[in-house]
């Protein structure tokens, strides 16, 4: 997006990927379909050291911004009822051959199949390490977008190289986690659940504070849970000692208020506990809850005691884990850590220390939710870099000329 806007406002770009096609990433994205942005984005749930920089930035180039570009660019979308926003073709693959397109008809210079080592800034020009160290050769440029991603999912190309660059440039490069993947938690009684979904409520706390809640899909798994269901909440692992946390589920999520009211009008109901469970959740996930309140299955629901309701809601809406760590780069979707917001302008994404060089996506310090919360950031900051680089290059050769 920044080389896209850069050429075509005028600037000379050379685009450098070191795999052999642009936007390996974006192909894998929202499982194939792409969930390009969100309507209802806002500051507030991006995990960004400064709310206020994010609140300047998404005034600088919005969802409805993002979608109006990609019409431009031949990318219609559309949005879901509860506002995520995908290409109309809902192919990820559709989105990367458009763009690329778009790319060689601005005449962009694209270099696929090229590695940057590293890179220098020497007075007026930055210098691009090609190749590994000891036999690179060197290539200088007026300006430059740094657009590398963090080090999730490293096998599509992203692995971190350029920020020991950066940090001799002077930026900050606040320690790098992986977040948006599994949480891994002790199941104790709950580990027969096993290679089963639910759809929960989800909460992260530290003692009695709860840092953050979520709700959505997730699968119970050898180490824990991963999912959408609890995607959102695992940075905290990563920003926190896993020891002090406890996942807290709530596996009835939207279907809680029918439980509770059967079973508030059990007094004359002779179906027994397993079979109630049943109209729930598949047996195999029933067995267990009614096990870990310590119930008998075939008790009818009439003779449930007050407490033994209280037990079985507790061993379904309040299960507790001990959290003890996350997943890897290799298995979570996006990076906390990187450089942080206030190095850089909220609006053009240029950084505050040298001038001429842009820091976008997930090379900032920037993480979002699921639900196009990082593409969205990936592009807009790439939009607002090509943007004003391109302006001021066009302003400079009318100043030279
Ligand atoms: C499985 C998966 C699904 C996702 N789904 C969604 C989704 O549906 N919606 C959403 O909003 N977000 C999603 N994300 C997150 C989103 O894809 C990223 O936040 C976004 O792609 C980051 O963009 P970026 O440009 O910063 O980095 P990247 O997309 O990682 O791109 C960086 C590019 O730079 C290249 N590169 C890196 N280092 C070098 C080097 N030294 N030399 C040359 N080239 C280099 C890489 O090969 C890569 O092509 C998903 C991520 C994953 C892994």
């Amino acid at each position: 997006m920044a080389a896209l806007r850069a050429a075509g406002g005028g600037a000379r770009v050379t685009l450098f990927e070191h795999n052999l096609r642009v936007g390996r990433k974006l192909l894998v994205t929202g499982s194939g379909r792409c969930n390009l942005t969100n309507q209802g984005l806002n500051a507030a749930a991006y995990t960004v050291a400064e709310k206020g920089w994010m609140n300047a930035f998404l005034a600088a180039f919005s969802p409805a911004d993002l979608r109006q570009e990609l019409d431009a660019l031949g990318i219609p979308t559309f949005a879901t009822p509860d506002g995520w926003v995908y290409p109309l073709s809902e192919s990820a693959q559709s989105a990367v051959s458009i763009l690329e397109e778009a790319l060689l008809q601005r005449q962009v210079n694209l270099r696929v199949a090229i590695n940057i080592t590293g890179f220098s800034h020497c007075i007026t020009v930055f210098e691009l390490q090609i190749g590994p160290p000891g036999q690179h050769r060197t290539e200088t440029f007026d300006a430059l977008v740094v657009a590398a991603g963090g080090k999730a999912y490293p096998e599509l190309g992203s692995r971190g190289e350029l920020f020991p660059s950066l940090a001799r440039l002077g930026h900050t490069v606040n320690p790098l986690r992986p977040a948006l993947g599994p949480i891994h938690a002790r199941l104790g009684a709950y580990q027969l659940l096993k290679g089963l979904r639910f759809d929960v409520l989800a909460a992260i706390l530290k003692g009695n504070r709860c840092l953050g809640e979520t709700d959505g899909n997730l699968i119970v798994t050898e180490q824990g849970f991963n999912g959408p269901g609890v995607m959102n909440l695992s940075h905290w692992v990563a920003l926190e000692e896993p020891a002090s946390l406890k996942l807290r589920l709530d596996f009835l999520g939207q279907k809680a208020s029918l439980f509770t009211g059967g079973m508030a009008n059990r007094s004359r109901s002779q179906q027994s506990v397993q079979s109630y469970m049943s109209a729930f959740m598949a047996p195999k996930a029933s067995d267990v809850f009614i096990r870990v309140a310590g119930l008998d299955p075939t008790l009818p629901l009439r003779d449930l005691t007050t407490r033994e309701v209280a037990a079985l809601t507790a061993a379904l809406q309040q299960a507790s884990f001990q959290v003890t760590g996350a997943g890897t780069f290799k298995d979570s979707q996006v990076t906390v850590g990187g450089v942080p917001v206030a190095e850089v302008d909220p609006t053009t994404c240029q950084s505050r220390l040298v001038p001429g060089l842009y820091l976008v996506g997930e090379t900032l310090d920037v993480a979002g939710p699921c639900g196009g919360y990082n593409l969205h950031f990936a592009f807009g900051s790439g939009f607002l870099a090509g943007q004003h680089l391109a302006n001021s290059q066009v302003t400079q050769s009318k100043e030279t000329a």
